[in-house]
């Protein structure tokens, strides 16, 4: 494969935009080389700059679950152009979207539209203080709810990608409000409780983990979660911005029958336009201006182009019953060929995987937070990503990511991914 455009794409765009990118994992920092430049998506497949062609595993990080430029979601957006891009003001649209997802989602009686999950987040736990009046949240090591400041602490992909989990210019005391606990143990969960009683506002978690790898729930812990929050006064926010309509269609609450106090939305709920939401009961939502008190806005927020295209996108979702069991049926074969693969080449590796989103980790035999994932070996995913790249299949640039399949991956996309693995030589 030749990247001579990408390259020279790249040079200018590093004199204008920082880094080249204008979000850091895409510039390809840990794994070495040039990142490629995209120009077109369709359907399973990316073309670059220098017309290769990759099969896509990152799907936009997510949105693209039904495969990229899906038709009618394209035509949605068409006829949506005609009338206008945005216009600032309220729109039936808006509570046609919002009836839809609270009608098909678990516990949830209100949602509000943002640009982005880290909005969502960032406005979630400023709910959730206003709800309880009190400060301090508890986050997991790894775990990745954007990038406003009481996040950026220990946290996943870009962030644990490029080795600074803890950012400057979050301010110690804004850092002093973020408890951290490690995934799956509840002990130190039970702990901060004990040592902050009645101080602690909410427990934010991504239900399964996608920002440093995938890594799964393990022993009933978001359902052990959902009683300690209730015995201690706190809420239970669920980071479903990964996992919402992606797992199930009520995200990660549905698969694992927890009832979250709020839920946060991203990627799928835009169909890949900019979109986040937050949601939870009307006794939680009333508190959200401009009925309540907590303050929260946004100049494009319910912009009638993204509700368009994420209305579409989970409509036809919903009306394809079978459209999760395949997803992971797609991902089950390709878990266990790759795993096959990597054995009979000698090589250790866990995979982790939960409906449509997976893993590789390699010289790792279980992987269940954050400590473990940083154990894997990052250099043999480095060459196996560079590997996979030069052989059209277009991986995250990560080891502390997910792949997300979408459903554009058919038969003749797994076997031509699984000879690409086969052609993978360690050192
Ligand atoms: N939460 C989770 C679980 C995420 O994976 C992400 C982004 N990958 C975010 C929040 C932030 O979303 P955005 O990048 O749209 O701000």
């Amino acid at each position: 494969m030749k990247y001579q455009r990408s390259s020279a794409l790249f040079d200018e765009a590093n004199q204008y935009i920082p880094g080249g990118v204008n979000s850091p994992v895409r510039a390809f920092k840990s794994v070495g080389g040039v990142p490629v430049f995209m120009k077109y998506a369709k359907g399973a497949y990316l073309t670059d700059a220098d017309d290769n062609t990759y099969i896509d595993y990152i799907n936009s990080w997510g949105p693209a679950i039904l495969g990229h430029t899906h038709p009618e979601v394209l035509e949605e957006l068409k006829i949506q152009a005609e009338k206008g891009f945005s216009f600032g003001a309220p729109t039936e649209l808006e509570t046609e979207i919002a009836k839809f997802i609270t009608g098909n989602v678990p516990n949830i009686d209100q949602i509000r539209m943002v640009s982005s999950g880290t909005e969502a987040c960032m406005s979630a736990i400023r709910l959730a203080r206003g709800f309880t009046g009190r400060d301090k949240i508890i986050k997991f090591e790894g775990c990745y709810h954007g990038h406003s400041d009481s996040f950026l602490i220990k946290a996943g992909s870009g962030a644990a990608t490029f080795g600074n989990p803890n950012s400057p210019g979050v301010t110690s005391g804004t850092a002093k409000d973020t408890l951290l606990a490690r995934y799956n143990d509840l002990e130190q969960v039970k702990d901060l409780f004990a040592n902050n009683q009645e101080k602690i506002a909410a427990v934010i978690i991504e239900p399964v983990a996608g920002n440093m790898g995938c890594v799964l729930p393990e022993n009933n812990f978001l359902q052990e979660l959902r009683k300690i929050c209730d015995e201690n006064g706190a809420l239970l926010i669920f980071d479903e911005v990964m996992t919402g309509f992606r797992l199930a269609f009520g995200g990660a609450q549905e698969l694992y029958g927890v009832k979250a106090d709020l839920v946060t939305y991203g990627k799928v709920i835009g169909g890949g336009l900019p979109v986040g939401a937050f949601a939870a009961r009307n006794e939680i939502m009333d508190h959200l201006a401009p009925k309540g008190a907590v303050y929260q806005a946004g100049t494009l927020s319910g912009n009638p182009l993204a509700m368009r295209a994420g209305l579409k996108t989970l409509q036809i979702i919903k009306n394809d019953a079978g459209f999760f069991s395949r997803l992971e049926k797609t991902t089950e074969i390709l878990d266990t060929e790759i795993s096959k693969i990597l054995t009979e080449k000698g090589l250790a590796h866990t995979i982790n995987r939960q409906g449509s989103m997976m893993s590789v980790f390699f010289d790792s035999e279980n992987v269940s937070d954050f400590d473990e994932a940083q154990k894997a070996n990052h250099d043999t995913f480095n060459r196996f990503f560079h590997h996979m790249l030069t052989n059209g299949i277009y991986l995250p640039p990560s080891g502390y990511e997910t792949y997300f399949i979408s459903d554009a991956i058919k038969e003749n996309e797994i076997e031509m991914t699984l000879e690409a693995v086969r052609k993978f030589e360690s050192l």
